[in-house]
């Protein structure tokens, strides 16, 4: 299709996420990609400093896995996955038991990080109704970001992005966001008082990325996981950002040294090439919906669940991440430590932090998630050939493993060009 009737149907009939169409902005178009690359209509590479979205974790068409999607689909493209199973999906349970923080043996397959939340508060609730148990309170912090469906948009922070839902959203316990406030404190009252109806507690792990790239101590981390212990309640770690390397270690839990009950896991799964969500889970949580009744099975499914194609690309991209991609991680932290050490001097710049492949500050006086001057930068990035989404007024870049210390250089630099003139 010519690249002008592409735009016009687009005009026309497409939808985009969060995306005001009012301002009439025309999207890139982008035909191609490879590597740390996206490739648009003319042929002009731009540095993708997002992983498209968090997604693209080893590169664009990385060909191991882009030939082992191939291949499947010429084998099994789907099948109904109650009462069938498949290679991909038992193989894939196996492998990521294998390498899951703590003992989390049973993996349950949805669409996308939301559903992997939307599966995990569902199995916390069913879990203690399954024993006759009344806990019914989530806790969750502020701030945090935990997808868009009805289930997870409860659990994240309240703010611009739920203010239109609010009335529908259910009731959360909140915590105090751990980037800045004491959450300790505020864990170890709630357990005291309510701690025997909490389900369970929903953290995003060392780093609550849509709100704001913000940064917390693995010792905090470890603290909040033993005052949740002692209320019995159940730790749901959504690693669906965090996940498969990008802290570092392959996951945040490892790197704090915790072992939730439950994970959520999406986003990086597939290697960012299709849609999937695993939520894993302990198996003592699995044993309680095992019965002779069928009331007590866990009543959820997708169309999609455990897609053959999908599964095979997770393999592909789990076998990827060896230590070579470790030392390709490491050199991205290296880089972001070594350049955000150089912009963190800059007048316009503050609270530079790193955690693993994320480098991320704040712009002075920050006005938060409509802060114009995000805007601003990611434009003027763009066409200086690199991508990037600020969250507002927080910049952050959090490139795919196969990124090359120059290019991230690169990117930094256009940042410092364009904070000269703010
Ligand atoms: N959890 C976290 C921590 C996320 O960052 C996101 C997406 N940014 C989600 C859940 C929701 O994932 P999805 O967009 O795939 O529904």
């Amino acid at each position: 299709m010519p690249d002008r009737e592409l735009i016009e149907s687009d005009r026309t009939h497409v939808w985009h996420p969060y995306t005001q169409h009012g301002l009439g902005r025309e999207p890139l178009v982008i035909r191609s990609g490879k590597g740390a690359f996206l490739y648009d209509q003319n042929d002009r590479a731009i540095f993708d400093g997002i992983s498209s979205w968090w997604v693209t974790l080893h590169g664009h068409a990385q060909p191991e896995i882009a030939r082992a999607i191939g291949e499947q689909a010429l084998v099994l493209e789907q099948v109904i996955f109650t009462d069938f199973t498949h290679e991909p999906a038992a193989a894939l349970a196996s492998e990521l038991s294998a390498v899951l923080p703590g003992k989390l043996t049973r993996c349950f397959f949805s669409d996308d990080g939301s559903t992997a939340v939307e599966v995990a508060l569902k199995i916390a609730i069913q879990y203690w109704a399954n024993a006759g148990e009344k806990r019914l309170l989530v806790a969750a912090f502020e701030n945090a970001y935990h997808g868009d469906t009805f289930g997870a948009m409860s659990v994240s922070g309240r703010g611009l992005f739920t203010a239109a839902f609010q009335e529908q959203l259910f009731e959360v316990v909140r915590l105090p966001d751990p980037s800045t406030g004491d959450v300790l404190e505020a864990i170890s009252q709630l357990v005291a008082d309510r701690g025997k109806q909490l389900a369970a507690v929903i953290v995003e792990p060392l780093l609550l990325g849509a709100g704001g790239m913000r940064m917390y101590g693995e010792q905090l981390l470890r603290d909040i996981v033993t005052r949740v212990r002692a209320s019995g309640a159940l730790f749901i770690a959504d690693e669906v950002l965090t996940g498969f390397g990008r802290t570092g270690p392959l996951f945040a839990c490892d790197r704090a040294k915790i072992e939730p009950d439950i994970i959520c896991l999406s986003k990086g799964l597939t290697g960012g090439f299709l849609p999937l969500g695993v939520t894993a889970v302990r198996e003592e949580i699995f044993e309680r919906f095992v019965s002779d009744e069928q009331w007590q099975m866990f009543f959820h499914g997708h169309s999609y669940s455990a897609n053959p194609i999908a599964c095979a690309a997770a393999r592909a991209s789990l076998n990827l991440l060896d230590d070579a991609s470790q030392l390709r991680r490491d050199k991205i932290e290296a880089v972001h430590r070594e350049q955000l050490a150089c912009l963190g001097t800059h007048p316009n710049v503050r609270n530079p932090r790193v955690l693993g492949t994320v480098g991320a500050f704040d712009l002075a006086d920050s006005s938060g998630y409509l802060d114009s001057r995000g805007r601003a930068l990611a434009d003027y990035a763009l066409r200086n050939n690199v991508l990037v989404r600020p969250l507002g007024g927080t910049v952050y870049l959090l490139p795919p493993f196969c990124t090359l210390p120059e290019e991230l250089t690169y990117a930094y630099q256009v940042i410092a060009r364009i904070l000269d003139t703010m």
